[in-house]
């Protein structure tokens, strides 16, 4: 053979492996750096392990160049898949912010936002995913149109507020925009849901209390919502992916970046959750809540964001949980720049290999 098709043999194979690498593999080599935690009791039949994900923000026909959308998907597709595979998580939270523009959409382009969701975050028929609503999915609260509240709730299969019973793990799935507090209706039906929610969390734990026998084993619920809860701003973040200032100290708008304070205290007091986790700002957060007054404490969770649109780094969260106990790890995903640099230095090795027996024979 020719020295200069040995050549351009090497090249292309050098240029293939190095596509292979940086669109496939180098997503199993990080995500295969991060493991389910361990809580320290032997495991039992109730211990569930979920995965948490939060704004996906799929990009829609509005805003954002085809291109970025296309590799912005692709990416969470592939980084997606690989943790399905090596992680097997046994249920999928997805904490709103499914899609960046569904408060727009027709309902033509949200049933093709729907079936895009679904085939980019595909799980197997043995995984539930389950789906909370956010502000990029119906609007924030003062322009949510009708019906686009009832659509995305029907498309994704899920409500404004669900209770959600896995291995005797209560979940509690909150939709933060109905927690304005007025009498609108989806407030009003959130209101009466979580009235209702509260009494029977009440009833199976204090069964003599009650003439309804609860069907219930009783543990404190998880709060899965798209807003964080109450706070003034993300300064009391100190995690190593909390936002970067000045945007820490930047002032929070109530009900827009956060839940009133009012709606974190009704919430809290009515349903008493064992822990919290939520998204929107895309940026990573641990905050601790004591509240005196119910003799209760818990951690609240921002998850950051899962989308390489908006962040270098994007995170997701692993959680082993049982009725009396969870632990929590915060997993990475490659940086743009690392997969970057990768891809550069492997093209260097390639056309070093692939020309330097050229020139050392043209000599
Ligand atoms: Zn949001």
């Amino acid at each position: 053979m020719r020295r200069i098709t040995k050549n351009l043999i090497t090249f292309l194979s050098g240029i293939l492996l190095t596509a292979l690498y940086c669109e496939f593999i180098i997503y199993y080599v990080v995500i295969a750096q991060c493991t389910w935690p361990e809580l320290n009791i032997p495991r039992s039949r109730t211990e569930l392990r979920a995965l948490i994900i939060a704004d996906t923000h799929l990009l829609g026909s509005r805003k954002g160049h085809w291109l970025d959308k296309w590799r912005r998907e692709w990416q969470m597709h592939r980084a997606f898949q690989s943790i399905m595979t090596l992680h097997e998580p046994e249920t999928v939270f997805v904490l709103g912010d499914l899609f960046d523009e569904g408060e727009w959409s027709s309902d033509k382009q949200f049933q093709d936002y729907v079936e895009r969701f679904y085939k980019l975050f595909l799980v197997p028929d043995n995984v539930s995913m389950q789906t909370v609503v956010g502000n990029h999915d119906i609007g924030f609260h003062y322009n949510i149109r009708p019906g686009s509240a009832q659509r995305f709730f029907k498309s994704l299969n899920t409500s404004s507020v669900k209770m959600l019973t896995l291995k005797d793990n209560h979940f509690i799935l909150l939709n933060s925009m109905a927690m304005e507090g007025d009498s609108c209706s989806l407030c009003r039906e959130a209101r009466y849901s979580i009235d209702k929610i509260s009494r029977s969390l009440e009833c199976s734990k204090y069964p003599d209390l009650c003439n309804d026998v609860s069907k219930l084993n009783y543990s404190r619920p998880i709060l899965m919502q798209h807003f964080p809860l109450y706070r003034m701003s993300d300064a009391l973040c100190t995690e190593p992916d909390a936002p970067p200032l000045p945007l820490r100290n930047k002032r929070f708008r109530n009900k827009i970046d956060s839940l009133s304070r009012e709606a974190t205290t009704y919430l809290t007091s009515k349903i008493k959750p064992r822990a919290v986790f939520g998204g929107h700002t895309h940026h990573g957060c641990l905050v601790h809540h004591k509240d005196d007054k119910e003799n209760i404490e818990f951690y609240e969770y921002s998850v950051p964001s899962f989308s390489w649109r908006n962040r270098p780094d994007p995170k997701y969260m692993l959680v082993t949980i049982r009725p009396e106990s969870y632990v929590v790890n915060k997993c990475g995903l490659p940086k743009e720049t690392t997969i970057a640099i990768t891809a550069v230095i492997l093209v260097f090795i390639t056309c070093y290999y692939s020309f330097r027996t050229r020139l050392i024979g043209r000599r």
